[in-house]
């Protein structure tokens, strides 16, 4: 596996780069915006495809870099159900895996720093984000922060891991890179409560400034989603009704780019066929089912995935890949759903 811990001194966020080989798919968590250049510097170096960037939560002390690497690698978005970022390609809630080649997370919701706050477990380690820091907790005094529920998913989710269980936290500020949850439990000095109502009188006493970059982050946090009007622009976006006119015409196929979780949980366009958006790459190139099938049958393409975002990058690469007239549903399956679209489960 390949594993790195990288930290920007700036804002002391920790960014975590995981894949399960050279040459292979890469995960990012955490990225910081201003640190994308060596991201992907280091993607270059160890022959790593970037495909999915995935926040802990809605930051307030830096600004991700979701939506550059996104631009910049085509990579899939993943945030929680609750974040209020206004798009993201793929959102994940308590109990499902973020997958790729050869690594799973585990996601677990772990509201009370704010109520979009995730944990993600992989094996021997999990990734806290600002939920438990190492020797510290996050703070529950703004974006919808919650004493009551961080105690809850700290003794009641957290601390239930196996003792061994290393924590890599979103933040430190003392040069601590990694921890246990046993360590945690036992020398964390907020962990040494001896019940709820005394965590909260804790944490409501903790009296912090605001975060320096708060006024700027947050709201750039909430505004990352891909600009799906470019795409509308070259006449390649339908909306959700104009979709609905072209299923099970004869002239058109439309291909679900979303992860099997994400249909087993909403359902499919009927008739669709089934092409997860990393395996994309392969499948518009020599040999691949778009490729060939296109070339002999004719019949025009229209992607579509969660939220629009996936679809619009897979029109461009289609563009790219020579295969002219890829049309995508503007807002995905979410807006399908809203406009009343028929759904197969
Ligand atoms: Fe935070």
């Amino acid at each position: 596996m390949i594993f790195r811990q990288l930290f920007d001194a700036a804002s002391g966020t920790y960014t975590y780069l995981l894949a399960s080989r050279h040459g292979g798919e890469a995960l990012i968590i955490d990225p910081v915006l201003e640190k994308v250049d060596r991201y992907l510097q280091l993607l270059r170096e160890l022959d790593l495809r970037l495909v999915k960037a995935v926040d802990t939560h809605l930051h307030a002390d830096h600004i991700t870099a979701l939506g550059a690497l996104r631009d910049r690698t085509r990579c899939i978005t993943v945030m929680g159900e609750e974040s209020k970022a206004d798009v993201v390609s793929m959102r994940v809630g308590d109990g499902d895996l973020i997958e790729i080649e050869g690594l799973a997370l585990k996601v677990m919701h772990t509201p009370g720093h704010t109520n979009d706050s995730y944990c993600y477990l992989m094996d021997d380690r999990v990734f806290t984000g600002d939920t438990l820091l190492i020797r510290g907790t996050g703070r529950t005094d703004f974006q919808n922060g919650d004493p009551v529920a961080e105690y809850h998913s700290i003794f009641g989710r957290l601390l239930k891991l196996p003792d061994e269980t290393m924590v890599y936290p979103g933040h430190d500020y003392k040069g601590d890179t990694v921890s246990t949850i046993g360590e945690e439990r036992r020398f964390n000095p907020r962990l040494q409560v001896s019940s709820l109502g005394d965590y909260v009188t804790l944490m409501n006493n903790l009296n912090l400034p605001s975060p320096k970059m708060m006024d700027v982050a947050v709201p750039a946090n909430m505004h990352i989603g891909l600009a799906q009007k470019e795409v509308a622009t070259t006449g390649a976006a339908l909306s959700a009704r104009e979709a609905a006119d072209l299923v099970g015409q004869p002239g058109a196929t439309f291909v679900d780019l979303r992860e099997q979780t994400e249909r087993d949980k909403t359902g499919s366009i009927p008739g669709s066929l089934h092409i997860p958006y990393p395996d994309l790459p392969r499948q518009l190139g020599p040999g691949g089912v778009l490729n060939e099938w296109t070339a002999a049958t004719g019949r025009q393409v229209v992607f579509y995935c969660a939220f629009g975002e996936r679809s619009a990058m897979a029109v461009k690469a289609a563009k790219e890949a020579g295969l002219a007239g890829a049309l995508h549903v503007q807002g995905g399956i979410d807006a399908w759903k809203k406009a009343g679209g028929a759904l197969k489960r």
